[in-house]
Formats: structure tokens, sequence, C-alpha cells
């Protein structure tokens, strides 16, 4: 089976990446299920897809909370019967050196970057596994390859979502559970990630690597789209997507 008629659910919805992917699957004809916590984002995402003939619902979701995704992942079912991919794209990067203490932001990257992944994962893996199908996509990140000074935590969060991904590829081969996995690694994508830095040096140095690389967040999209359009048998684990121009 192709895009279209597949249901899609994806976590950071409300923006960037997330909504770039939401409104590109709508146009080809998935159905989408779009979560993140800024409700009135998310209803305007859904109006601009239903007004172009796409279909979509939303449901407020904060990814730290299993609750909120087991809910997320039942609404999926309840509106269209069926739950076929889920993009755990949700992820903050409040980067500053360590010697700046921020142990708050380090929480939350923790909570929204890790523990936000696994608890998708716990949510959709019994209905994957009891149906035999399921795609497990997540947004990963160059960070999640590359260690960088200022990124110590962020990147980190990216590593272990590389190694979750993995496990999960190969002990899903090992059980026959027919579930495809794609963890994608992007460098400097155009989104509102880089607006809630609140370590000045670190927000003016990265803001200026933006403004000289950033690509458009389609970039990511289409590998998404990409990657669900696969044939069933064919399961293409891995994407680092960036810039032509971004030498590192
Ligand atoms: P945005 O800031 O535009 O999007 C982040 C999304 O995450 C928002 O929809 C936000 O929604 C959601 N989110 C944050 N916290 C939570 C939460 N607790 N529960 C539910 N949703 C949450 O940035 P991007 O689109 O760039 O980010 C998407 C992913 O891409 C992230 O995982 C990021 O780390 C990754 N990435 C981005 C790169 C880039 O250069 N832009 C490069 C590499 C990776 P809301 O606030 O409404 O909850």
């Amino acid at each position: 089976m192709t895009i279209e008629n597949k249901v899609v659910v994806i976590t950071g919805a409300s923006s960037g990446i997330g909504e770039t992917t939401a409104k590109l699957l709508a146009e080809k004809g998935a159905k989408l299920v779009l979560a993140a916590r800024r409700a009135d984002k998310l209803q305007k995402i859904v109006d601009s897809i239903q007004s172009e003939n796409g279909d979509a619902t939303y449901i407020a979701t904060d990814v730290t909370q299993i609750e909120d995704n087991q809910q997320l992942v039942e609404h999926a079912i309840s509106t269209y019967g069926k739950i076929d991919v889920i993009f755990l794209n949700a992820g903050l990067m409040p980067n500053s050196p360590l010697s700046k203490l921020k142990s708050d932001e380090w929480n939350q990257m923790v909570d929204v970057n890790i523990k936000g992944v696994l608890n998708g994962i716990e949510a959709v893996l019994p209905k994957f596994i009891s149906q035999k199908s399921g795609h497990v996509i997540t947004t990963s990140s160059v960070a999640g390859l590359k260690a960088y000074p200022g990124g110590a935590v962020y990147g980190a969060t990216k590593w272990a979502v590389r190694d979750l991904m993995e496990v999960l590829r190969m002990e899903s081969a090992q059980e026959g559970n027919n579930i495809r996995t794609a963890t994608i690694y992007p460098a400097a994508i155009e989104t509102e990630l880089t607006d809630r830095i609140t370590d000045k040096d670190t927000a003016k140095g990265t803001e200026q690597m933006y403004d000289q690389y950033q690509i458009s967040p389609y970039s990511i999209a289409n590998i998404v789209a990409f990657a669900i359009d696969q044939p069933e048998d064919v399961n293409i684990n891995e994407f680092t997507v960036g810039p032509t121009s971004q030498p590192w």
C-alpha cells in the first residue's frame, strides 16, 4: 500500500517539520492525525488541509504524558479505524554549554526528545504487533550523529533516539512483527526550533548559522513521504538530510 489512505499520526505537528509533513502527506491522500500541545495551531492546520479536500483530525497531546500518547493512538483508531504510521517528531533544542547548568532545560529535552519517543512507541506498539504491520518514523538530528559544543544534552537525546530505533528495527524483524522503521537526521531546517534557545551566546551563534544554511522543512517532509511510499517489504532505516552548502 502506498501513501494514499494510510493513517499517519504525527507528533510535533503544530509547526515546522511536523506541520509541513502533515500538509504534504494530506496532498498525497493520507489521513492525518495531528498531535502537539498548541490546539489552536493544530485546528488551523486541520482547517487548511480540509480546505484543500484533505483528510485530517487533531488531538491536543503532551508527548511527555503516556496517557496523552495512548489517547492519541485511540483517537486515530476511533476516527479512521486503523493506524499505519506514527511519525514521532516532537522535539526541543534549548542548547547551551554544560557549564551554564541549565538543568531545567536538560530535563525538558530528556522528557520530550527521549521519553516522548518512548511514550509514542509504548502507545502504538501493541497495535502494530497485533496487526503485524506498522511504520515508526522519528526525527533524530545530525546532533545524534556528531557531537558539537553547546549541544551536549540535545545531542545525547538524539543519540538515544538513534539507538532506540535501531533496536526497534532489529527486534521487530527478529520477532516477525513486520514493523518498519525510519530515523531521519536533519541538519539546519527553517522552523521554530531555534526560537526557544535561552542562552544568549548560543542563540546568536545558532541564528547566524541557520541564516546562512537553513533549508525548507519540505526537504524532510519529502523524505517521510519517500519512506512511507516504499513497498511493504522494503525498510529504509536512516536518512541524513541537510543543506548542500553545509560543510560539516
Ligand atoms: P518546531 O519548534 O517548529 O516544532 C517542534 C514541535 O514539537 C512543535 O510542533 C511543538 O508543538 C512540538 N512539541 C514540543 N514539545 C512538545 C510536547 N511536550 N508535547 C507535544 N509536542 C511538543 O521545530 P522542528 O519542526 O524543527 O522540530 C521537529 C523535530 O525536528 C524535533 O524533534 C527537532 O529536534 C528535529 N530537528 C530539527 C532540526 C532543525 O534544524 N529544525 C534539525 C534536526 C532535528 P507544541 O509547542 O504545540 O507542543
